[in-house]
């Protein structure tokens, strides 16, 4: 399938109006959109503080991280079956665990495992059973590039869920992805877009683009990768994407045959680049590091779902900074401890005023969790948490 073309001239408005945009991703699009902010320069030194002041040694943890999956469609063909949306979730989750069998395509440089276990998600916003999947129908065409996606479908929480939306993208892209906290992208947009026939290795998918892929590469953007050729819109090897084990490259290349630039032969396997899907293979170290860097340091809540999570401490006053909000709760409750805070095991129990355990978890160090007591009475209630450095119990009341 070639509806692909290199240049295109279309509007892709809310991103990047009647812009000159190479094919395959929109991405550079939304690096021009982003270049062009007021708050680019704020934005740019904010996030190389944050990288900069990273302490890389949570390389290890396995993160799982929700998803919510939002398909919207015109055509019948477009309302993808759960089986097809199943087919992409474990294609993230074999190419993130270095699990993919085509590993053997990559040449030169690491192959990274990158700890990253997506799923879908199973509690909604409103804290009640979900499948991970939202449907909607419309009548506009090409939603995904008419900035029209999130407001016929917002963001579930997109500090809690990773919100990719499965529509029609139009003819000349395959998806686009929002890195962190872009400037002038609200919460309710945060995300990925992906076209429904790059979605999943089955039911609707057509070769070249039916090995989920795409998405694949569209979730490194979301965790701040940059393409391998860095932000050139011509060829040269004037920028590169700020990764040290990723050879530079001076162009995009759609093609799977090996070739040399700027000095190196470039990496044709690697999931940033703009190659057929089976040509693809793997990330590197370098570019593991900058996407858990990314989840840590700006999508770090992410990591905050029941029973999962985080972090590193020394400060033993913890429960002078503990939150937990809001108390009184209707039903969904944030436990929040202090940033660097290390526990080793933590166990936390909720009971009733009779003593009657109502829910526990014990977790391995956790920043965090949440507390769904949706179901449970209208009452007086107690949190204790308990584990190497600490233990206390508060009173939290279900109102
Ligand atoms: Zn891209």
């Amino acid at each position: 399938m070639k509806k692909i073309v290199l240049t295109a001239f279309f509007i892709f408005v809310g991103v990047c109006s009647y812009s000159q945009v190479k094919g395959k991703c929109g991405f550079d699009a939304v690096q021009q959109k982003i270049a062009q902010h007021p708050d680019f320069a704020s934005y740019t030194l904010k996030k190389k503080l944050a990288y900069n002041n990273f302490s890389q040694q949570k390389m290890d943890t396995v993160i799982r991280i929700p998803v919510v999956v939002h398909v919207i469609h015109r055509l019948a063909s477009e309302n993808i079956s759960t089986a097809q949306i199943n087919s992409q979730i474990a294609v993230l989750n074999k190419d993130y665990r270095k699990l993919n069998s085509d590993t053997s395509n990559a040449t030169g440089s690491s192959i990274a495992d990158v700890k990253f276990q997506f799923v879908l998600a199973r509690i909604n916003p409103s804290g009640s059973p979900t499948t991970g999947i939202t449907r909607t129908s419309t009548t506009i065409d090409n939603i995904g590039i008419s900035n029209k996606y999130d407001s016929l479908v917002p963001a579930w929480n997109n500090e809690r869920y990773l919100n990719i939306w499965v529509c029609d993208v139009g003819q000349f892209i395959l998806g686009f992805a929002y890195p962190p906290n872009t400037p002038g992208v609200s919460p309710q947009e945060d995300g990925i877009v992906i076209g429904s026939e790059y979605f999943g290795t089955v039911g609707s998918v057509a070769a070249p683009y039916d090995l989920g892929r795409t998405t694949t590469h569209e979730v490194a953007h979301y965790f701040d990768l940059l393409h391998i050729w860095g932000s050139d819109q011509s060829p040269s090897c004037s920028t590169d994407d700020l990764i040290s084990d990723t050879p530079n490259q001076d162009s995009e290349v759609y093609s799977c045959v090996t070739r040399t630039s700027c000095g190196s032969v470039d990496q044709l396997s690697n999931f940033l680049q703009y190659v057929d899907d089976a040509c693809m293979g793997n990330f590197t170290l370098g570019q593991k590091t900058r996407m858990r860097t990314a989840l840590y340091t700006q999508r770090d809540s992410l990591q905050y779902e029941i029973g999962t999570l985080v972090s590193s401490i020394t400060d033993q006053n913890i429960f002078a900074k503990t939150k937990l909000y809001p108390n009184p709760t209707k039903g969904t409750v944030t436990l929040e401890f202090p940033s660097n805070f290390e526990f080793h095991e933590t166990k936390i129990q909720l009971f009733d005023v009779t003593g009657k355990v109502i829910n526990f978890k014990t977790i391995r160090a956790t920043r965090g969790l949440i507390l769904y007591i949706n179901a449970a009475p209208r009452g007086v209630y107690f949190l204790r948490v308990e584990g190497e450095k600490i233990n206390y119990t508060q009173k939290l009341i279900k109102h």
